[in-house]
């Protein structure tokens, strides 16, 4: 892989959520994010997404897995719960640009609301977008009721963003009035990804694909705020033999499963190298020196298991 050439230099990240043991595909996507940021000369840092889903424990244990694959990362790991305070000043600095509104609305009724016209499926409708003082005091009574928090929206002003992805391409998708607080006072996973990303100066961002369509969004956010938009990089989910996403029902399909089973860390890189046209690779490293990027089989990577 060539190295960067810019003056700066950047970094890549991955950022798991610790709500249990990293299976295959992620692991696959860790290897894969580590690689291209460090083939590329690139700082690497790893983001516990910790907001919510935490299990005890789980945090050293997907750290201990991806040392054990041969990753290594530039401290300190970041954990999002400890952002707060980044993240409500992005928050302040949106509202001040006459950019977030108060939503009372409960889950239900989004859902019951009809959808406004030429919108994308499930885009919030903007029932709470131009409300007058009363209907806001109103709502605000309502949330104290129920014991919650008016959630934040972004008053979008754009229907649509654009990205590019190192492997899709251009990609354009909706940008919708998405939530920037939930109601429960947490700060909403669009919002954190892009301010975390952007203080980390990460600059190459590597992650599975079911969150490409949320690239648009993330892309204008960091637009809105004068960050810089980070170079996209989705990696194709890992799926069972009938086509769904990996996950743990599949069996033995995390790092310490496989090593229960009697194989060893470098046989796991070995399968995830396989999956890549890249065998016989034992560490993370074997993968970066071999991996060609363009050479990424596009389609989700069917994880067929030794039972
Ligand atoms: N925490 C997310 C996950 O584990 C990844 C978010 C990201 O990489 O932007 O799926």
């Amino acid at each position: 892989m060539t190295s960067q050439s810019s003056g700066t230099r950047g970094a890549g990240r991955y950022a798991p959520s610790p709500s249990g043991d990293l299976h295959l595909g992620n692991l696959r996507t860790a290897i894969l994010a580590w690689a291209l940021a460090r083939g590329t000369g690139r700082a690497f840092h790893l983001r516990v997404e910790d907001l919510d889903r935490v299990r005890k424990g789980a945090e050293d244990r997907q750290l201990e897995d991806l040392a054990a694959l041969g990753l290594d990362w530039d401290p300190p790991v970041v954990r999002q719960s400890e952002r707060g305070d980044a993240h409500r000043a992005a928050i302040a600095r949106l509202a001040e640009a006459g950019l977030v509104y108060e939503c009372y609305c409960t889950r239900r009724e989004i859902l019951e609301a009809p959808s406004a016209p030429h919108a994308p499926p499930g885009a919030y409708p903007g029932t709470c977008r131009d409300l007058d003082e009363p209907a806001r005091e109103a709502g605000r009574a309502r949330m104290r009721e129920l014991r919650r928090e008016p959630a934040l929206r972004l008053r979008a002003e754009v229907a649509e963003w654009s990205v590019r992805d190192r492997w899709a391409g251009e990609v354009t998708g909706p940008v919708d009035d998405l939530v920037l607080r939930r109601g429960d006072g947490v700060v909403a996973y669009n919002l954190a990804v892009v301010i975390d990303d952007a203080d980390a100066e990460v600059d190459q961002v590597v992650r599975a694909d079911d969150l490409l369509s949320s690239a648009p969004r993330q892309a204008h956010l960091a637009q809105l705020l004068g960050l810089p938009e980070p170079v996209y990089a989705h990696v194709p989910l890992a799926v069972n033999g009938e086509g769904a996403r990996l996950a743990k029902r599949d069996g033995a399909v995390t790092l310490r499963d496989r090593l229960a089973r009697g194989e060893s860390a470098g046989d796991v890189v070995e399968r995830i190298g396989d999956s890549l046209g890249v065998p016989g690779c034992r560490t993370a490293r074997d993968v970066l020196e071999r991996w060609d990027p363009d050479s990424l089989p596009r389609g989700p990577w069917v994880v067929d298991l030794p039972s």
